[in-house]
C-alpha cells in the first residue's frame, strides 16, 4: 500500500496525506479527488511514500489527469510558498485559475479531403480543395478560405472527396518556426545574439541581463535565444509588462515566428485561456507571450524565459501571494535547468548589482541600429522659467513643440497623472475632496464631470457645491493631469491635433491598437500621455519629448524614488528619435541639482548608479541587505496599531535582523481599512523568509484584521 501528499487549493500550511487505492496508479504531479471534510476537492499529488503501519487513512477517489504538472512545477510551487511566506496552496491556487481547463476539450466536427478527387467537380468544390486548407478545419474557416459557402464543403463529403472528423474545439497552436527569415542584425546585435546563444549552450541554467539603451534592438536580439530554444524542441516564456501587450507588440513575434505566440493576460477571455492552460501543460503551446501570471503555467518543457523590461514595477504581485515574477522566473529556471534573459535599457539596481559580480551574464548593446541615434537630455528649472500663471508649460517646451510642429514632426508630452486635476480645493472653507474611506484625495476628471478616487475606483458626479461649507461655484481644481494640459497645448498650438492617451482614453486593446497606429502614421501632432506611453512603442516621427512634471516620483520618503524616477525618464525621453530624425527630450524640474536628473541631463547612467548603489550599501538595503515589509490591517484604528505592537513584541531574536516601526504606510486608510507598516532589515546571510514564517507562525490576527507579509517590498 501507498500513501500519497495531496496539495489543495486552500490556505492551508501543506499537504494532506491520503491512502492510494490499490488498484490506482499515481504520480507526482497528478490530478486527483479526495474528500476533505465532507466535500470532494480537486488536489495534486506532491510526493509518494509507503504506507505507515497501523494509521488509518482516507482514501483518493478518483485520478482526475495525469501529470498535468511536471515535478518541477510541484518543486515551483513550493519554492514560491516557501520564499514569500505564502502557503503552497495558495500559489496552488494561482496555477489552478482556469479550474475549467481540466475538463477535456470539447470536441466539434472538422474536414479535411481523403486524397480522392472525383473527375467532374464544380468550380466551388474545386476552389475547397485548392485554397480551404490548413486542413484538418471547420467547415465555415474552409469555406471562408475558398470563397464559399459552408455548404459547399459539406457537399464533398457526400461525393468522398473529404472526411468528417471529430476534433477538439481547441486547434493546436500552430508550431513556431525558429528560422522563418527575421530582421538583419547589425554587427554589434549579431555578436550580443551570440553571447546570449552561447550562455544557453554553455550552462543548463543561466541568466543573462541584456542591457540595450532604448531602440537599440533588444527583441530582436533575444528573439536569436528564442529560435535556439524553439530548435531544441523546448517551450520558452515571454513576459511582457501587461501594457506592452499591444498588437503591435504581438505582430512582431508573429512576424518573426511565422505564427501568432499563445498569449496570456488579463484581457484574454475564458475560452481561449483554457486553451491556453491545456495546450502549455501538453507542450504542444511552444511559444507563450503573457504578463507575470504566465509563469504560474504548468509548462511541460520549458526551455527559456525571457522577461522583457525587467525593471518593470508591474512584475510585482501586490495581492494575494506576494511575489515579483522576475525574480521567481530566476528560480523557475533554476528548478528546470535553462536558461533565462532579462531585458532592460533601465535594468533595476539589483541585477545591474549582479552583472556586476559576475552572477549574472553581462551583454550590452550600446546603441541604435543605423542612423538613430539616442535623444539628447535637458532640463528646465522651473525657477528660472516659470510657465505663465496658471499655466503649466514652461516656454522652452513651448518652443520646442512648436519647433516640431513647424518642421511636420510629432511631439509628446508626458504627465503621469490621469484626469484634469490631482486636487479639488473649496476656495471659501479650504476643504480638499477625499475618497470616503481611503486617505487620498479625489481628482478631477473633467471630460467625465466626475471626482474619482484612483486607488479604489470610486467615483461620484463633480458636485456644485462644496460638500462641507456648501458654498457655490467654490471648488478649484489644482496641479495639472493631462485633460489640463492638453487644454493648455490646444491654446498655445490652435489647429494643432491632440490627443489624451491615459487609461481613461484608452479603451479596449483594438482602440489602443487603433490610436497607436495613427500615431506611427503621423496623424497625431501631439500625444499627451500618462506612463501608458512609456512602454513598446515606436513612433518613427516623434521627436520632442517634454515632460511635465519631472519631479513627480521624487516626492516622498521612498528609497527608490530616485531609481524610478531615473528608468521612467530614461524610458519616456527613449520614445524620441526611434527613426532617422534625432530626438530631444526636456524635463521641467524644481530639482536640477538631483542626481537622477543630473544623470539623465548628462546622459551619463554610471554618475546615477554610483550614487544610488553608495547610498544603499551605506544603509544596508537591497542589493547589499534584504528587505520584508509587514502590513497589518483592519477596521479599528486602535486595534489595528495594537495589532501592530503586539507583532512587535512577538518577534523572535536573530542575530543581523533589525525591526522599524511600525509606521502609517503613504496610504493610512484602504477600503476602510485601517493601515501600519513594519520594515525588517536583515544582513545579507540571514534566512529572511524562514525568520518571516517563524515569526508569523506566532500570532494570529482577529477576525476581519489581516497580517501580510511582503517579501523585496517595492517601496521601503
Ligand atoms: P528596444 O527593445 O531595445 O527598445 P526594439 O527591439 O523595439 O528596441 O527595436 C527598436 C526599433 O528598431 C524597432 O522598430 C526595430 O524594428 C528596429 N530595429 C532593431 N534592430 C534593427 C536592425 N538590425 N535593422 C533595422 N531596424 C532595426
Amino acid at each position: 500500500m501507498q500513501n500519497a501528499q495531496i496539495l489543495f487549493p486552500v490556505n492551508v500550511p501543506g499537504a494532506f496525506d491520503y491512502a492510494v487505492p490499490k488498484d490506482m496508479e499515481l504520480g507526482v504531479g497528478d490530478f486527483v479527488y479526495a474528500p476533505i471534510g465532507k466535500q470532494m476537492k480537486l488536489g495534486v499529488v506532491t510526493g509518494l511514500g509507503p504506507a505507515e503501519e497501523g494509521r488509518k487513512l482516507k482514501e483518493i477517489a478518483e485520478r482526475k489527469l495525469t501529470r498535468p504538472l511536471s515535478p518541477e512545477m510541484i518543486k515551483f510551487i513550493e519554492w514560491t510558498a516557501k520564499y514569500n511566506v505564502a502557503s503552497p496552496g495558495q500559489v496552488f491556487r494561482m496555477v489552478l485559475r482556469s479550474y475549467k481547463a481540466l475538463d477535456p476539450s470539447p470536441v466539434v466536427s472538422h474536414y479535411s479531403p481523403t486524397g480522392v478527387t472525383p473527375s467532374q467537380l464544380t468550380s466551388s468544390r474545386r476552389a475547397v480543395l485548392r485554397e480551404g486548407g490548413p486542413f484538418p478545419a471547420r467547415a465555415s474557416e474552409i469555406a471562408a478560405r475558398a470563397g464559399v459557402s459552408a455548404g459547399v464543403v459539406k457537399g464533398l463529403v457526400k461525393v468522398g472527396a473529404m472526411q468528417e472528423l471529430a476534433l477538439p474545439v481547441d486547434a493546436p497552436f500552430q508550431e513556431p518556426n525558429p528560422d522563418h527569415p527575421g530582421m538583419e542584425l547589425t554587427e554589434g546585435q549579431e555578436d550580443a545574439a551570440k553571447e546570449l546563444v552561447a550562455q544557453m549552450q554553455l550552462q543548463d541554467f543561466s541568466v543573462s541581463l541584456l542591457d540595450g539603451v532604448t531602440g537599440s534592438g533588444k527583441t530582436e536580439v533575444y528573439f536569436e535565444a528564442v529560435a535556439e530554444a524553439l530548435r531544441q524542441g523546448g517551450q520558452v516564456l515571454i513576459l511582457v509588462p501587461e501594457i506592452a501587450l499591444t498588437q503591435a507588440g504581438m505582430s512582431r513575434f508573429e512576424k518573426r515566428f511565422g505564427v501568432k505566440p499563445a498569449e496570456w493576460h488579463s484581457a484574454v477571455g475564458d475560452a481561449p485561456r483554457r486553451r491556453v492552460w491545456r495546450e502549455v501543460a501538453q507542450g504542444r503551446a511552444k511559444l507563450v507571450v503573457g504578463a507575470r501570471s504566465a509563469l504560474y503555467l504548468p509548462f511541460a518543457d520549458l526551455k527559456l524565459i525571457v522577461v522583457d523590461e525587467e525593471h518593470d514595477t508591474s512584475y510585482k504581485q501586490e495581492e494575494g501571494v506576494i511575489y515579483n515574477a522576475r525574480d521567481m522566473a530566476i528560480v523557475r529556471a533554476k528548478l528546470s535547468r535553462h536558461a533565462v534573459i532579462l531585458a532592460s535599457a533601465t535594468p533595476s539596481l539589483e541585477s545591474l548589482h549582479n552583472a556586476r559580480s559576475g552572477r549574472f551574464a553581462h551583454i550590452v548593446l550600446p546603441e541604435r541600429p543605423g542612423a538613430a541615434i539616442l535623444p539628447e537630455i535637458g532640463l528646465v528649472d522651473l525657477k528660472d522659467n516659470p510657465p505663465e500663471k496658471g499655466d503649466f508649460l514652461s516656454q522652452p517646451l513651448i518652443e520646442a513643440v512648436k519647433a516640431g510642429l513647424e518642421q511636420g514632426d510629432q511631439s509628446m508630452l508626458y504627465l503621469n497623472r490621469r484626469g484634469y486635476a490631482p486636487l479639488i480645493i473649496c476656495q471659501s472653507c479650504g476643504e480638499k475632496l477625499k475618497s470616503p474611506d481611503t486617505d487620498s484625495w479625489l481628482v478631477e476628471h473633467r471630460a467625465t464631470g466626475r471626482a474619482m478616487c484612483h486607488l479604489t475606483g470610486f467615483s461620484m458626479r463633480m458636485p456644485t457645491l462644496c460638500p462641507n461649507c456648501k458654498a457655490e461655484d467654490s471648488l478649484t481644481a489644482v496641479g495639472p493631469g493631462v485633460e489640463r494640459v492638453a487644454e493648455e497645448a490646444a491654446r498655445h498650438f490652435p489647429g494643432a491635433k491632440i490627443e489624451i492617451f491615459s487609461s481613461d482614453t484608452a479603451g479596449n486593446p483594438n482602440a489602443i491598437r487603433d490610436r497607436m497606429d495613427r500615431m506611427a502614421a503621423g496623424e497625431i501632432d501631439i500625444l499627451v500621455g500618462t506612463q501608458m506611453v512609456v512602454k513598446g512603442h515606436n513612433f518613427p516621427h516623434l521627436t520632442f519629448v517634454g515632460v511635465v512634471d519631472g519631479d513627480l516620483g521624487l516626492a516622498g520618503g521612498d528609497p527608490r524614488a530616485g531609481e524610478r524616477t531615473y528608468q521612467t525618464l530614461v524610458q519616456v525621453a527613449g520614445r524620441a528619435g526611434r527613426a532617422e530624425k534625432p530626438g530631444r527630450a526636456l524635463i521641467q524640474t524644481h530639482q536640477p541639482e538631483h542626481e537622477a536628473l543630473l544623470a539623465l541631463a548628462a546622459g551619463d547612467r554610471e554618475l546615477f548608479i554610483g550614487v544610488e548603489l553608495a547610498m544603499r550599501e551605506m544603509l544596508g538595503l537591497p542589493p547589499f541587505g534584504k528587505l520584508a515589509a509587514v502590513i497589518i490591517s483592519g477596521p479599528d484604528l486602535k486595534k489595528t496599531e495594537s495589532l501592530s505592537k503586539k507583532m512587535v513584541s512577538v518577534a523572535p531574536r536573530a542575530e543581523g535582523i533589525e525591526i522599524l516601526g511600525p509606521s502609517e504606510p503613504p496610504i493610512g486608510r484602504l477600503r476602510g481599512l485601517y493601515r501600519r507598516r513594519l520594515f525588517i532589515q536583515a544582513e545579507p546571510g540571514v534566512n529572511l523568509p524562514r525568520y518571516m514564517a517563524v515569526w508569523r507562525a506566532r500570532i494570529r490576527p482577529p477576525a476581519k484584521f489581516k497580517i501580510q507579509i511582503d517579501i523585496d517590498p517595492q517601496s521601503f
